[in-house]
């Protein structure tokens, strides 16, 4: 039975979306273990390893307890995990809004179509550039979200040639989100107006509000 999947959980949280257009809401946020990347600027590195297996049914009945509809599965990286794809499939089907937040080097085809998909595609300065699966690009639509984590004006302009290259903004939402202590946000800004692109800048909320310690 589907609900009896296991997936190796870290934490789920009531806070706000910090990483997509949604930035702001009210969200419950599943976080799972493990992540097959090592980004130089990541924030959560204690979901590398620590964690718990839990099965889907558990999980689901535990967000239900918030009485939020928006939830947002991420990690870590989620789609390590074949259970995320259960996760996405129980929630939607029990009518959730569901983000699924992913580092963009798994196959993402496997996740229902009405899961909106926030997809970071790793610059250079991330330390894993060349981990985005670029057929991923096929399987995004509209509602769906790039996300590029810049640490350098190199990173952005490097960010910029791709978007350029693949018309990213005439598909979905491509958010430039300046990595915390790296690139000054009002430099971010000032790019973006440079580039003459519709790129959204996505600062990181939750290090606004909670100074980088998770809220709530
Ligand atoms: S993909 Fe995300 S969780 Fe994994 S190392 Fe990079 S920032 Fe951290």
């Amino acid at each position: 039975m589907a609900h009896n999947v296991p997936v190796i959980l870290n934490e789920i949280f009531f806070s706000l979306q910090g990483e997509s257009s949604r930035q702001g809401l009210p969200c419950v946020l599943v976080r799972l273990t493990g992540c097959n990347l090592r980004c130089g600027y990541c924030d959560t590195p204690y979901a590398y390893q620590e964690g718990h297996e839990a099965r889907i049914g558990e999980i689901v009945e535990e967000v239900g307890k918030y009485g939020c509809r928006l939830v947002e599965i991420t990690g870590g990286e989620p789609m390590a995990q074949p259970g995320t794809v259960v996760l996405a499939r129980r929630l939607l089907s029990l009518g959730f809004t569901v983000m699924v937040e992913t580092n963009g080097s798994f196959d993402i085809s496997t996740l229902p179509d009405e899961a909106v998909k926030i997809v970071d595609i790793k610059t250079p300065g991330s330390g894993a550039g060349k981990s985005f699966l670029w057929d991923n690009l096929k399987h995004l639509g509209k509602k769906d979200e790039i996300k590029f984590v810049i640490t350098s004006r190199a990173d952005f302009d490097w960010a910029a040639r791709h978007v350029k290259k693949h018309g990213l903004t005439d598909i979905l939402t491509v958010n430039i989100s300046p990595a915390a202590g790296m690139v000054a946000e009002q430099d971010a800004a000032k790019w973006i107006l440079e580039s003459g692109l519709p790129l959204r800048l996505n600062l990181q909320l939750h290090r606004i509000l909670w100074g980088g310690k998770r809220a709530v």
